[in-house]
């Protein structure tokens, strides 16, 4: 099975303080599990002192985002080897990026490519947003979305893939497990089994994300095929990420 993973996106938050008084409660909290890798994602100038923070403890970081060009003339970007030195995985492809920033599939799969080459783990999001659901083209989209990702990419190891719908980022209103679950294993896990085959599909770890909270997590995972969740507003309050994680955990019988 996929080791159950959870990730907290911190977006653009926290205060150097918050940073580290939330990183510093959460080693406490959850940071000496075993079954399930927890992660946090601070924004990129926090990452040392996250990382500094949580020292000593089995918590992963991650970066929100990177450039895939290894150096040059790129003013405000961050090259993947930078990122490699203070973090074991990156998010690639979160919606926000692609509507606000002009992430293309395209760009994606550079990423995705980078991020392999210097040993990081891409968290790749893909989701659709309500207008595509709509027009029921979702299906469409999310294969189209983790296809081009996947493009040239000859491995599944370390990959992790997150099913996040746009239309349940930030709203407070989660899609349904059902749904989730549809698009989780009827596309993405399809997907990855015609590409990897299946014993090495099914070591992928999918998560979803969008509006999770301590009270709607374990209806997600108690689907066979989401092995955690990404989560953003909640993962900045220690209580609520603390018990997510250890929601997830239960669930899926580990410690
Ligand atoms: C996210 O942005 O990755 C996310 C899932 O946000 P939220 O949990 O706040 O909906």
């Amino acid at each position: 099975m996929a080791r159950p993973t959870v990730a907290g996106n911190w977006k653009m938050n926290t205060s150097l303080a918050e940073a580290q008084s939330l990183a510093s409660a959460l080693k406490v909290s959850i940071g000496d599990m075993n079954g399930i890798s927890r992660v946090l994602c601070p924004p990129f100038p926090y990452l040392t002192l996250v990382r500094e923070a949580v020292a000593g403890s089995s918590i992963g970081i991650s970066a929100q985002n990177m450039n895939y060009q290894e150096k040059g003339a790129f003013t405000g970007e961050v090259a993947p080897n930078m990122v490699a030195e203070l973090c074991d995985y990156v998010i690639l492809g979160h919606s926000e990026r692609r509507a606000l920033y002009g992430e293309t599939d395209e760009s994606v799969n550079l990423k995705v490519e980078a991020a392999l080459k210097v040993g990081l783990k891409p968290i790749i999001c893909v989701g659709e947003t309500l207008a595509q659901r709509e027009a029921g083209a979702a299906e469409s989209i999310i294969e189209k979305q983790i296809t081009k990702a996947l493009d040239g990419v000859d491995k599944a190891g370390d990959l992790v893939v997150a099913y996040e719908p746009v239309w349940a980022i930030g709203t407070g209103v989660p899609a349904t497990p059902e749904l989730a679950a549809e698009i989780m294993e009827g596309v993405i896990q399809r997907c990855l089994i015609s590409l990897y085959g299946e014993p090495a599909a099914l070591e992928v770890p999918l998560l979803y994300g969008g509006s999770v909270t301590p009270d709607s997590v374990q209806g997600f995972v108690e689907q066979a095929c989401i092995h955690g969740a990404l989560v953003g507003g909640a993962s900045l309050k220690i209580d609520d990420f603390t018990q997510i994680i250890k929601t997830v955990a239960k669930v899926k019988g580990v410690s």
